[in-house]
């Protein structure tokens, strides 16, 4: 390698700042999250994705729209350091799916349901619910026009709520039309805006001919009121667009999906179209949006495609995971089967033989592993066994060997019995341990 590269000579190496370590106990709950995610993909037929986390910066400049706040000051870009091609680090993952759906000519044989997992990179002022690193989980449909979709989208989130037992989740709606009603329904904010020029702050200034609808999606408090007040672009639709919202709005009804139309609603990228929709909760603070999304139709051709039309949505992994945790409802990591006590180093061939029967026939298994004094007292293996929640501890102690037996003792269940078993046939006993939860 030519390029110098710094590297600061001693100190402690730490995380980035915003980017976290997910470690145990914790990342179990993120596992069994992202299994509920797949069983329920799978049973509304969405097919996993995987876009590498390195996309050309300009994939982003042209799909999320240059006056965003994500392109204007939250991307991770850096150059090739061979032929300096402008790379960026994916801040979400809608433009890549779009891409790899043009570059594999995916939709060949008519639309794509898909869905993918992973870390996004926004440079943001870290917070509770808000990281440089994060993890969204998301769902595209791609090809399809009809309104039924936006609605198997939403209907598919809430079964997602209802499946990790989430109740306080809100969802709110709004239709952001189509262009020529946007066209309209911009004119008309900017002479709005323009008649209370005292009351904008740099940001609205900066964006008030470039992206006034942007303006409606501020976080300024003292914006609030002249933003509700603003010409409303629901105001502003056409036929069609109305008979898209009310499809929608209909299907929700009948399958009881409780939801409020917010006409402030704009997301905060500029390839929607028709259907947004947020699902919100006061349980996180400020932080309150866990799952985002709507339709964009012009997604494609903008990225250089045939016009496709398409909808999604993306959930971010920690506020959902916050909220369960906040709710009480955080499923864990499965219970460990048995831990394996051993008392004399010589005896290890044998109990490696018996655990790999065990775990071949299903049981997880913890095996004591020795220190450098050697393989510690029955009493300290005894205690690591309670500690890591086995329920059932495997003796494997000398009169044990000897006999060619292992002592089962239950750790949780005081009545049960301890049973002595033998090791010619661990297949015999194996199914006793199994769990039944
Ligand atoms: P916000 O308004 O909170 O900045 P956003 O509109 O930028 O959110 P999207 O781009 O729609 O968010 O991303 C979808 C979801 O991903 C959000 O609803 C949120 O749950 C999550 N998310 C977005 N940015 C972050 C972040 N920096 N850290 C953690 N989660 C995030
Ligand atoms: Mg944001």
């Amino acid at each position: 390698m030519t390029d110098k590269v710094l590297i600061p000579a001693a100190g402690k190496l730490t995380a980035v700042k915003g980017m976290n370590d997910l470690l145990p106990p914790d990342s179990a709950t993120v596992e069994w999250f992202e299994a509920k995610v797949r069983g329920l993909m799978a049973r509304f037929a969405y097919r996993n994705i995987r876009t590498p986390i390195v996309e050309r910066t300009p994939l982003f400049v042209r799909s999320l729209g240059e006056v965003t706040d994500i392109v204007e000051k939250e991307m991770y870009c850096f150059e090739d350091r061979l032929n300096g091609d402008p790379l960026t680090l994916r801040p979400e993952a809608t433009a890549g799916v779009v891409r790899a759906a043009l570059e594999h000519s995916l939709l060949y044989d008519g639309g794509k349901r898909l869905y993918y997992m992973g870390p996004m990179f926004r440079h943001e002022r870290p917070q509770k619910g808000r990281y440089r690193q994060f993890d969204q989980i998301g769902a595209e449909a791609l090809g399809f026009s009809g309104a039924e979709v936006d609605a198997e989208l939403i209907l598919m989130a809430t079964a997602l709520w209802a499946e990790i037992g989430l109740t306080d989740v809100r969802l709110e709606l709004n239709s952001l039309g189509q262009p020529p009603e946007r066209l309209a329904h911009r004119q008309a904010l900017i002479a709005y805006f323009e008649q209370h020029m005292d009351m904008l702050d740099d940001d609205a200034r900066r964006r008030l001919h470039s992206n006034p609808l942007r303006i409606l999606d501020t976080k300024n408090p003292h914006m609030q009121g002249l933003v509700n007040a603003a010409p409303q672009l629901l105001d502003f639709l056409g036929e069609a667009s109305l008979t898209h919202f009310n499809t929608l709005k209909a299907i929700l009804d009948v399958n009881g999906v409780a939801y409020t139309v917010n006409p402030r609603l704009v997301r905060g990228m500029d390839y929607y179209n028709l259907s947004v929709f947020e699902f919100t909760t006061d349980r996180l603070g400020s932080q309150g949006t866990v799952c985002a999304g709507g339709r964009y139709d012009y997604l494609f051709e903008q990225l250089g495609g045939k016009p496709t039309p398409a909808v999604g949505w993306a959930l971010g992994v920690d506020r959902v995971l916050d909220l369960a945790k906040t709710a009480g409802l955080i499923g864990s990591g499965a219970p460990l089967d048995a831990y394996a006590i051993v008392t004399e180093s010589s005896a290890l061939p044998l109990v490696l033989s018996t655990l790999q029967s065990l775990r071949n026939a299903g049981l997880s298994v913890q095996m004591h592993a020795s220190s450098a004094d050697g393989m510690g007292s029955m009493k300290s293996q005894f205690k690591r066994a309670d500690a890591s929640g086995a329920r059932y501890a495997l003796i494997f102690g000398p009169d044990e060997i000897k006999a060619q037996q292992v002592t089962i003792k239950p750790l949780r269940d005081v009545t049960a019995l301890q049973t002595t078993c033998s090791l010619v046939n661990p297949l015999e006993w194996a199914p006793t341990l199994q769990s039944n939860i």
